[in-house]
């Protein structure tokens, strides 16, 4: 008996050719034109199965509650704008690949979780990837988006796969929506600490809520949308290569 008969030989190869279509097309991209890749994307996930191990990811959207995080121009809070894209990667994760990804937040409400309890997320669940989501601040005009990872000189931890899990997110997001490229940076903040011993593990800026054209971008749900599904993209493209 074949594994794969006919009809499954055609599915895959329907699916083959409509990623390769959609992630040309992706490369191309404008924010206004989010809608129609989500819908192509989606039709290819609607011909493929997942037939592998689904990869376990934590977005963790920083701050929360009392802890506004930065606050920017026309008050745009820095906990708001995480937890917003936040929301928007998992549902985009469920409503066009199909839940391809298992994916968990360390908090779905305006609530403050401590740095510790979100690593001990990553730990319970044994997470492949974390993603923490801030943006930035600043006293000048500075703008763009900055992918951080942990800043050891420990050659064992996943350092080498969370630079490149960060450049891809960056490839996908800060050029293709606009945002000035900063790059990866080394930093040691807890999460990254506490994380990147046992997965790759990064924390993007995803820009300067000071600077007045970034936090206009952030007031408007169509471009949450587009954001959130750059680093989804990004997430993509790196756990596919
Ligand atoms: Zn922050």
């Amino acid at each position: 008996m074949f594994l794969f008969d006919a009809n499954w030989y055609q599915i895959l190869l329907k699916f083959e050719v409509l990623m390769l279509i959609t992630l040309k097309f992706w490369k191309w991209i404008k924010p206004k034109n989010v809608s129609f890749v989500i819908l192509l994307l989606k039709m290819c996930f609607i011909f493929g199965q997942d037939l592998q191990t689904k990869n376990v990811i934590v977005i963790d959207p920083g701050h929360g509650g009392k802890d506004t995080g930065a606050i920017g121009k026309n008050k745009v809070q820095e906990k708001d704008v995480a937890l917003c894209i936040a929301k928007e990667i998992l549902r985009l994760n469920k409503i066009l690949l199909n839940d391809k990804f298992d994916m968990y937040s360390t908090r779905y409400n305006d609530t403050l979780i401590s740095l510790s309890d979100r690593s001990r997320l990553g730990k319970t669940l044994k997470a492949d990837l974390f993603v923490s989501l801030h943006c930035n601040a600043s006293a000048t005009s500075s703008k763009g988006m900055d992918v951080y990872v942990h800043n050891t000189n420990n050659e064992e931890v996943h350092i080498k796969n969370s630079i490149a899990l960060g450049l891809s997110i960056l490839n996908e997001s800060a050029l293709k929506l606009g945002f000035k490229k900063r790059g990866v940076q080394f930093a040691n903040f807890q999460v990254l600490r506490e994380n990147t011993t046992y997965r790759p593990s990064i924390l993007i800026e995803m820009g300067f809520v000071t600077n007045t054209d970034e936090a206009d971008y952030f007031l408007k749900s169509k471009n949450i949308r587009a954001m959130a599904l750059a680093i989804l993209m990004g997430l993509y493209n790196h756990l596919n290569i």
